[in-house]
């Protein structure tokens, strides 16, 4: 191995345990990556503000202890909460963006967000793309190095799917208006990005550290090493107002933080990830919290809904509420009580 390749593998090292430093060490380490960030780019910089618990938590730690003048930003998809929208309306100072297209239109021209990111571009390019024999055959066998990279064989139903999978929904409905923005402002910003989230992200941030200055899309994510409990313990100490579908925070016998309500807000309607996830589902708490919108999300394409009874279907996932498993789960399901 080269020396500049153990110097890269260090690095990423560092970088991969600043998880395991004290909270109050992480607080620190946090507000100094944003001073940098704000001191390199002279200011112009925003907050990337989902509404979410991660980023709620970023904006008030950046205006309440170091700049309180810095713009939020909003990406309205169309597919938020309806009480996250309202939500992000309570701060002083937030530039909404909306995307051109719909996501009915997105799905239309590209396909569904289903299992990740990764996944589903591999499933778009062997399905549509003008690929060399080489490049399909390594994303559907893996090459001399191995298997990684390759489609999942699980996943490989996804190839005679009777619909469309893709990965460019993020792109059209999120990435385009914020680059937009930046171009027109000049602007780059602070985004929530945790530890906790997606296992690309992570090996990202292992790689780059907090704050990317020298990339097509400078950003700074100075809590990338924090953890889900970091991120509630910061706004239970602090006291600060999280949007209202999260439920309140409260703490396991065993000392763990955890909110009553939904464990992640982002798009509803996205389907990337929920494969994973135990009963109930995003989509069977959406059936309960929000009937209208599951039903709008599950209605045939053809009678004017989203067509993912079709989708879920064909991967196995539920999309139906079991009423007595979620009443068996107790007080941490509560508020999806069916009476
Ligand atoms: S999170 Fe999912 S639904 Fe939302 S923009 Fe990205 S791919 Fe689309």
């Amino acid at each position: 191995m080269f020396i500049q390749d153990i110097d890269l593998k260090l690095k990423d090292w560092a970088f991969s345990q600043r998880k395991n430093l004290p909270y109050e060490l992480k607080l620190e380490l946090t507000k100094k990556r944003i001073e940098d960030w704000y001191s390199h780019w002279s200011g112009d910089v925003y907050i990337s503000f989902s509404g979410g618990l991660d980023s709620t938590v970023l904006l008030h730690l950046i205006r309440k202890h170091l700049y309180s003048d810095i713009p939020a930003v909003f990406a309205d998809t169309g597919l938020e909460y309806p009480e996250l929208k309202q939500f992000v309306k309570t701060f002083d100072d937030v530039t909404i963006l909306r995307p051109q297209k719909s996501f009915r239109q997105v799905i239309k021209e590209y396909g569904y967000p289903v299992v990740s990111k990764e996944t589903a571009a591999k499933v778009r390019k062997l399905r549509n793309g003008n690929l060399g024999e080489r490049y399909r055959n390594y994303l559907l066998n893996g090459d001399e190095r191995g298997s990684i990279g390759k489609l999942a064989e699980k996943w490989k139903i996804l190839l005679d799917a009777p619909f469309e999978t893709s990965e460019k929904c993020c792109d059209v409905m999120k990435k385009k208006p914020f680059k937009e923005y930046h171009k027109k402002t000049n602007r780059v910003p602070y985004v929530g990005i945790t530890q906790d989230e997606s296992f690309e992200r992570r090996r990202k941030y292992e790689k780059t550290g907090c704050n990317v200055y020298d990339s097509n899309v400078p950003k700074s994510q100075p809590m990338g090493f924090w953890t889900k409990q970091d991120v509630l313990r910061y706004a239970a100490e602090n006291n600060i107002d999280i949007c209202s579908v999260y439920g309140e925070i409260k703490q396991s016998s065993s000392g763990e933080l955890y909110t009553t309500g939904v464990q992640r807000t982002g798009c509803m309607f996205c389907a990337f990830g929920c494969h994973m996830e135990g009963c109930p589902n995003r989509f069977q708490k959406m059936q309960i919290t929000h009937p209208q919108l599951h039903e709008y999300c599950f209605k045939s394409w053809e009678s004017g809904g989203l067509g993912m009874a079709e989708v879920l279907d064909y991967i196995n996932v539920p999309y139906l509420a079991e009423v007595d498993a979620i009443n068996g789960q107790g007080a941490r399901y509560q508020q999806f009580k069916i009476v």
